[in-house]
């Protein structure tokens, strides 16, 4: 993976913080809620609404940390 644990990453309008090198901790610059997100789960209400009817669904936290996962950041 190319970023690194326990370092701030800014996607968009989120914060994404790993804390391992599956779970990440999403920050939301709206609400502040830190969410805990891996690549196939998130905590925040969208994700445990949507993904009870559309099995794959991924919230704005999954795709940031999938973007961080996959895309090392442009700097
Ligand atoms: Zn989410």
């Amino acid at each position: 993976m190319a970023v690194k644990v326990k370092e701030p990453y800014f996607v968009d309008d989120l914060v994404v913080y790993f804390i391992n090198e599956e779970e990440a901790l999403v920050t939301d610059y709206d609400c502040r809620w830190e969410l805990k997100a891996s690549e196939t789960s998130c905590e925040c209400c969208t994700f445990m609404f949507r993904s009870r009817f559309t099995p794959g669904f991924a919230c704005r936290h999954i795709e940031a940390v999938k973007r961080m996962k996959h895309h090392s950041p442009a700097e």
